[in-house]
């Protein structure tokens, strides 16, 4: 499948990776908009939070919880962070791989992406 999401998954193409485990990747952003910009990914190709079914559901518990570890190793679990999934024409996604943007290391004003 040719997706850049399961390429870096899949270690086809390089990317700074934050952490890993059997369910999901984070890797830093290549176009960050903010000093902390990783994203959180499942390892299984899924479009779209939109495409997500309930056999999926373990990779939204596994999300949140890869959510709290990037949040701790990249020093913003205290400060605080902002979790954006993109979704469809008006909502600007461009990678058709689900994905959460957490994004922080300073304050964020109300807009902050896709604006
Ligand atoms: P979205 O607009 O929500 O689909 O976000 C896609 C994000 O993927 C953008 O913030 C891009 O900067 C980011 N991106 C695109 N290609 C890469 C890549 N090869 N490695 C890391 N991030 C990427
Ligand atoms: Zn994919």
């Amino acid at each position: 499948m040719d997706c850049i999401f399961c390429k870096i998954i899949n270690k086809e193409i390089p990317a700074t990776i934050v952490y890993e485990n059997d369910y999901v990747m984070a890797f830093d952003d290549a176009h960050p908009v903010a000093p902390v910009h990783t994203l959180i990914v499942p390892k299984k190709h899924i479009a779209s939070m939109m495409e997500l079914k309930e056999e999926d559901m373990v990779y939204v518990d596994e999300i949140h919880k890869a959510i709290q570890e990037v949040a701790k190793i990249k020093g913003v679990a205290e400060s605080g962070f902002r979790i954006i999934t993109n979704f469809g024409e008006d909502g600007g996604q461009t990678i058709h791989h689900l994905h959460y943007h957490l994004i922080g290391g300073k304050h964020l004003g109300p807009k902050i992406i896709h604006d």
